[in-house]
């Protein structure tokens, strides 16, 4: 293992300051910059891929989700809303407060939907699908394959991840200040090689399903859904 533990305990303290407020407003109506508001759509893009894919397949209220990483609840409230069973974690308090009260506003019966603090390498227990969105952009590719491991080993079904996806011209972009811009605006980002992120899913015994691909100016989230390999 790496510097995981600093790594994380910046992405804790970030989350719980200044990169509260970037992201609640960023992941929520009010008003942004231009490139804010560019990242809100692209993410929100991600989002509606997946609540897609999950409603499409119909079984949604029999189905318990793990959601790692939570945040402000963008994925979690939809999907409790839509009848499914949702354990939502995150490291920052302040990420998850903010879910709770997003949640009380937007859902009639908040009982499908459980918000907790955690680093998601902590959580416990099996649930049909696992998701996780958006955080593997502060694990260093070393530390992905266990951090991924872990999830997989909470999945009965699938796990759904979304990653920033290591390209030339996203090496390039980055390399520029376009692609996270701003000094001191974000932690360390971590992009990854899809080859890797495929091949840590197969040695955890997954396969590859449904993929997709969310590309704005600024936002860019390679989406894998990995589904567990039936045995021989
Ligand atoms: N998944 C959410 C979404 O897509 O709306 C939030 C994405 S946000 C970019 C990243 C989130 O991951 C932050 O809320 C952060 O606190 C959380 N996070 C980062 N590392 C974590 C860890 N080790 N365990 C749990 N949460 C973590």
């Amino acid at each position: 293992m790496t510097n995981t533990i600093d790594d994380k305990t910046i992405v804790k303290d970030y989350f719980n300051a200044t990169g509260f407020d970037r992201w609640r407003r960023i992941y929520g109506d009010g008003e942004v910059n231009k490139v804010q508001q560019d990242i809100r759509v692209g993410h929100q893009m991600t989002i509606d891929t997946v609540v897609g894919w999950l409603e499409s397949d119909g079984n949604l209220s029999q189905i318990s989700i793990a959601d790692a990483g939570c945040g402000v609840g963008s994925l979690s409230i939809p999907l409790a809303k839509a009848g499914a069973t949702v354990y939502a974690s995150d490291i920052s308090e302040k990420m998850v407060a903010e879910a709770r009260e997003r949640a009380e506003k937007a859902l009639e019966d908040t009982s499908k939907l459980t918000l907790a603090v955690g680093d998601l390498e902590a959580l416990t227990g099996k649930y049909h699908t696992v998701i996780c969105l958006d955080v593997l952009i502060h694990y260093p590719t070393e530390d992905a394959a266990e951090m991924i491991a872990h999830l997989a080993s909470l999945a009965e079904s699938r796990l759904i991840l979304s990653f920033a996806p290591k390209t030339c011209l996203l090496t390039v972009l980055k390399k520029i200040g376009e692609f996270f811009p701003g000094p001191s605006k974000t932690t360390r980002a971590y992009q990854h090689k899809e080859k890797d992120i495929v091949k840590i899913l197969a040695d955890n015994g997954f396969t590859i399903g449904r993929t997709s691909m969310t590309s704005t100016r600024f936002y860019y989230s390679r989406i894998l859904e990995a589904v567990r390999t039936p045995a021989e």
